[in-house]
């Protein structure tokens, strides 16, 4: 799982912006300034016969700032 959807940096950070992206969802800003620390993103790339899937998740950064439910927080 994506560790950025409880991170209180999601809503300025480029490399998240960069993972919405590859998920082609909407983004939370179009004006990521925020540069994190040494993010390290894994990339799962699963195949059945119809279709391939490819997963980004963020597993480690060192400019994790917890905040639960980050990602969800002003969707209402
Ligand atoms: S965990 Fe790192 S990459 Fe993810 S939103 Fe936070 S600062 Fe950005």
């Amino acid at each position: 799982m994506c560790i950025c959807i409880n991170c209180n940096h999601i809503t300025e950070c480029s490399t998240y912006h960069l993972i919405e992206s590859q998920h082609k969802q909407l983004h939370v800003t179009n004006n990521p300034l925020f540069i994190p620390k040494c993010p390290i993103v894994c990339v799962n790339i699963s195949n059945n016969s119809s279709c391939i899937q490819i997963d980004w998740d963020l597993v480690e950064c060192l400019s994790f700032v917890e905040k639960p439910n980050s990602w969800n927080l002003g969707s209402d």
